[in-house]
C-alpha cells in the first residue's frame, strides 16, 4: 500500500487532499500544527485503519516513522489576514519547513509535491499569468512574507531537483473555494457569504475593480493529483481561467444569498490588480481543466456556509 504525508492535513485544502488519497487506497498520515487549521476537517477520518494525524510543527525537525512513497507539503497560513497576523510562522514555514520535508523526501526515496502560489507572480504585469513569468513582488511589502517564503520554497525545491536528483512537483495555486474554508480567514469569499449572511455590510476594499479566477476545491484536486503522478518537475499553474471583478463577484454572492448591502474599504497595500492563469500547460501535459462552473461550486459552498453559519 502507498504511504503519503500530507502537511497542512487540518486546512481547508489539505483536508480535502487527505480524502483523495483515502479514496486512493493510499496510507495517509496527517500533519499539521492547528495554527491556521480546523481538526473538525479531518475528523471523519480518524476511525480509519489508514489514517493517521501527527500533531507537530513542520518548521522543526520532522521525523516519519516507516517508508514514504509521496510528500505533499500544504502547511502554510494562506489568507492575508493570517500570514499578516504570523509573517514569521509564515517565512519560517515556506523555507525552514520546506527544507525539512525536501529533507523527508530525500531519506525516505519518496517523490514531493509542493503547494506554491499565483502570489509568487505578485502585482502581475503579464496577464494571463503564463509559468514562464517572473512576477513582480515587493519583498518588504506586507505581502513579501508569503510571496517570497513561497518563492524561496521555488528555489530550494528546484535545487533538490537537480543537484540531489529529488522526484519534486511544484504546483502554482490560483485562487481556490469551496467546503472546509474558514468563515472568518478574511479571504473574499468566506468574508462576502458570511457578511451577506449574516446582515453585515459586505465589505469590498477599494473599488472591487480588482480581479480574481476562483477555481472550485474538486477541480483544483484532481489537478494536483495529475501533476504528482506525471513526470513534470518544473512549475504547473492549476487554476479555473474564469476571471472576475471582485465587486460582480460581491454582486453574485448577494443574488444567491438573496440579501446584502455592498460598502467600500480601503484597499490594502500591493494587492494584485489582475490575477488570471493560463492554463494551457496543465492541459497539454496533465490533460486537466477545471469542470465546475462559479455558480455550481459557489451554490455547494454556500451549503456549507449555512451548515456551520445559520
Ligand atoms: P489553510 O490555512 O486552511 O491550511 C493550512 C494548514 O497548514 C492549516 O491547517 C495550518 O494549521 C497548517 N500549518 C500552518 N503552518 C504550519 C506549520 N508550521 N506546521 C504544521 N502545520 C502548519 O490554507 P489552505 O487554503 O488550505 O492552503 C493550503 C496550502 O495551499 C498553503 O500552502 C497555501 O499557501 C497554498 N495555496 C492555497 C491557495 C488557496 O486559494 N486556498 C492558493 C494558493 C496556494
Ligand atoms: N477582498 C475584499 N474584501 C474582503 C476580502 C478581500 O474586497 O473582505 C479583496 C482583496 O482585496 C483581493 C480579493 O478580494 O483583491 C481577493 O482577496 P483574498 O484575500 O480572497 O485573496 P488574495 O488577495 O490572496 O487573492
Amino acid at each position: 500500500m502507498k504511504r503519503v504525508l500530507i502537511t497542512g492535513a487540518a486546512g481547508f485544502l489539505g483536508s480535502h487532499l487527505c480524502d483523495r488519497f483515502i479514496a486512493e487506497g493510499m496510507h495517509v498520515i496527517g500533519m499539521d500544527n492547528l495554527i491556521t487549521g480546523d481538526i473538525r476537517n479531518i475528523e471523519h477520518l480518524f476511525p480509519l485503519e489508514r489514517f493517521e494525524f501527527h500533531h507537530h510543527d513542520v518548521s522543526k525537525f520532522v521525523h516519519v516513522a516507516g517508508e514514504l512513497d509521496y510528500i505533499l507539503h500544504f502547511a502554510s497560513p494562506a489568507s492575508p489576514i493570517d500570514y499578516l497576523k504570523i509573517p514569521i510562522q509564515t517565512l519560517k514555514v515556506g523555507s525552514l519547513g520546506t527544507h525539512n520535508l525536501l529533507g523527508l523526501a530525500r531519506a525516505k526515496n519518496a517523490r514531493i509535491l509542493v503547494a506554491s502560489t499565483s502570489e509568487v507572480y505578485g502585482d502581475p504585469l503579464v496577464h494571463p499569468q503564463t509559468e514562464d513569468y517572473w512576477g513582480n513582488v515587493n519583498p518588504i511589502g506586507p505581502r513579501g512574507v508569503y510571496d517570497e517564503a513561497k518563492r524561496f520554497q521555488e528555489a530550494i525545491t528546484m535545487a533538490y531537483h537537480t543537484y540531489h536528483q529529488l522526484e519534486t512537483r511544484i504546483v502554482r495555486i490560483f485562487n481556490t473555494y469551496g467546503p472546509r474554508m474558514r468563515v472568518d480567514d478574511g479571504r473574499a469569499l468566506p468574508a462576502f457569504f458570511s457578511q451577506a449572511m449574516l446582515d453585515q455590510e459586505i465589505t469590498v476594499f477599494g473599488k472591487g475593480q480588482q480581479t480574481r479566477s476562483f477555481c472550485y476545491v474538486d477541480d483544483l484536486v484532481e489537478g494536483i493529483f495529475r501533476l504528482l503522478m506525471s513526470n513534470y518537475a518544473m512549475p504547473v499553474n492549476i487554476g479555473n481561467p474564469d476571471e472576475i471583478s471582485i465587486l460582480d463577484f460581491a454582486k453574485e454572492v448577494v443574488q444567491m444569498v438573496g440579501k446584502g448591502s455592498i460598502g467600500y474599504r480601503p484597499l490594502p497595500k500591493d494587492d494584485p490588480q489582475q490575477r488570471q492563469p493560463n492554463i494551457s500547460l496543465a492541459k497539454e501535459i496533465l490533460d486537466w481543466e477545471p469542470k465546475v462552473s462559479r455558480a455550481e461550486g459557489m451554490a455547494k459552498t454556500y451549503e456549507y456556509f449555512k451548515k456551520v453559519l445559520l
